[in-house]
C-alpha cells in the first residue's frame, strides 16, 4: 500500500506534491501578506534564503512552527527568490533545499542516543523508510533497487565530479549502474536539486513582487556585500584559464562572439567590477564603442531595462561554446569558473603571490583539494 505522508513529514519536505495540499486553502497571498501570519511566513522564507546564502548551513528539524507554516515559506522563499531575478540565488537556494532534504533522509530516526525528528518513521524491510522511499519514487528513484537504468544514471551525475560516479569506475550490466544503497541517496540529492532548480522563476504577479520589494531589495544588497566580500579585491592572476584568454582576445582587439562577451562580464560583475571597470577593459579593444559598450554591459549587470542580472555560465556551458580553453589541473576540479577563481584566490594568498599556480615557472604546484 503506497505509504500516506504525514504533514509533519511534508513539512520536511515541502517540495512534493502532496505537501502543496496542506496550503491549497490559504487566503490569496496578496491579502497574506498584509496579515500578521504573513509576516510570520515571510520572516520564515527570509530565514530559509539567509541559510541558503551562509557559508555555514545548519539544519535544524522544526517542531517550533506550524508544518503548514514551514511548507508556504518554502514556497515564499521562491516566489522572493524570483522577484529578485537573480540566477545565482536560485542556484543557491536548491541546492540548499536539495542538501537540507538529504540532511533530513539521513537523520529521520536517529541514533540510539539522539532522537531523529520522525517518532512515526516506518521503516521497511530493506531498512528504507516509508517517507524516504515515497519520495525518491516522486523523483523516478527505486531505493529498494541497488542500480539504476544507465540513461538515468549519466543524467543525474553529469555536473557530480566525485571520481565514484564516473562510468568508469561503476559495473554495468544488461543497462543498468550498479550503485550502493548510501549513494543512492546522494544521486536522489542531485535529482531533487535539478528539478526544484528547472521550476525557478516563477512568473509572480507584478504587484505581489512590489509588497516583497523592501525584504527583497534587502536580501539583494545583503547577498551583493557577502559575495563582493568573498570574492575580495580583483586579482586578475587568479582568473581561470577560459576568462584569461577572453580578456587576452579583448586585449588583442578580437571581435568576441556574444558567449565571450556574457561570458566575461557576468563573471568580472559578480567578482566585484563595477560597470565602468568592465566597460574600461573592452576599451582596450581597437573598436571600443563607448555607447554601446556600457549598454550592452548594463543590460547584462542588471542595470538596464529588465532588472535581471545575469550568471557567469558554468564550466559545462563554457565547454558547450566552446569558451572552455586551456584547461589546468585546477579546472578539474571546479565545475564553475567562479569556483575557480575562488580557489585560486585562496591558494595565492595562502602561498604568497611568488609560489601561487601558473606563476612560478615550469612546475606549478598542486591545486588545493
Ligand atoms: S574548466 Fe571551467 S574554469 Fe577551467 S577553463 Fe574550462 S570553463 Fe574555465
Amino acid at each position: 500500500m503506497e505509504h500516506a505522508p504525514t504533514t509533519k513529514e511534508l513539512s520536511h519536505f515541502p517540495f512534493l506534491k502532496k505537501a502543496q495540499d496542506h496550503i491549497r486553502h490559504s487566503p490569496p497571498l496578496e491579502q497574506l501578506l498584509k496579515e500578521e501570519r504573513g509576516q510570520i511566513l515571510v520572516n520564515l522564507a527570509v530565514k530559509r534564503i539567509n541559510q541558503a546564502l551562509s557559508s555555514k548551513k545548519t539544519f535544524v528539524a522544526h517542531f517550533q512552527y506550524r508544518d503548514e507554516d514551514e511548507i508556504a515559506s518554502y514556497v515564499l522563499s521562491r516566489i522572493i527568490v524570483s522577484c529578485i531575478r537573480d540566477k545565482q540565488l536560485y542556484d543557491r537556494l536548491t541546492r540548499y533545499e536539495a542538501e537540507r532534504a538529504y540532511h533530513f533522509l539521513n537523520t529521520e530516526t536517529g541514533s540510539e542516543n539522539e532522537r531523529g525528528w520522525n517518532e512515526n518513521a516506518v521503516i521497511d524491510d530493506d531498512n528504507n523508510s516509508a517517507i524516504a522511499s515515497y519520495l525518491a519514487a516522486e523523483f523516478r528513484i527505486d531505493l529498494s533497487k541497488e542500480q539504476m537504468p544507465l540513461t538515468d544514471y549519466v543524467e543525474i551525475v553529469a555536473v557530480l565530479h566525485d571520481p565514484r560516479f564516473k562510468l568508469v569506475n561503476r559495473r554495468v550490466a544488461n543497462g543498468l549502474v550498479q550503485i550502493k544503497k548510501g549513494e543512492l541517496l546522494e544521486l536522489l540529492r542531485e535529482r531533487i536539486r535539478v528539478i526544484l532548480r528547472r521550476d525557478l522563476p516563477y512568473n509572480v504577479p507584478k504587484g505581489i513582487c512590489e509588497q516583497l520589494s523592501p525584504i527583497a531589495n534587502l536580501i539583494k544588497k545583503e547577498y551583493q556585500e557577502q559575495m563582493l566580500q568573498q570574492f575580495g579585491a580583483i586579482e586578475e592572476s587568479a582568473f581561470p584559464p577560459c576568462m584569461q584568454a577572453l580578456v587576452t582576445a579583448l586585449t588583442a582587439g578580437t571581435n568576441l562572439t556574444h558567449a565571450g562577451r556574457f561570458s566575461i562580464t557576468t563573471f568580472l560583475h559578480t567578482i566585484g567590477m563595477d560597470v565602468s571597470g568592465i566597460a574600461g577593459l573592452y576599451a582596450r579593444s581597437p573598436d571600443f564603442d563607448p555607447e554601446k559598450t556600457m549598454y550592452q554591459v548594463e543590460h547584462i549587470t542588471g542595470r538596464g531595462g529588465s532588472g535581471t542580472e545575469y550568471t557567469a555560465p558554468a564550466c559545462a556551458a563554457m565547454r558547450t561554446t566552446g569558451l572552455c580553453v586551456n584547461r589546468d589541473t585546477l579546472c578539474e576540479k571546479v565545475s564553475h569558473p567562479l569556483s575557480y577563481y575562488k580557489v585560486k584566490k585562496r591558494d595565492m594568498s595562502r602561498k604568497g603571490p611568488k609560489k601561487a599556480e601558473g606563476e612560478s615557472g615550469e612546475n606549478p604546484p598542486a591545486p588545493p583539494t
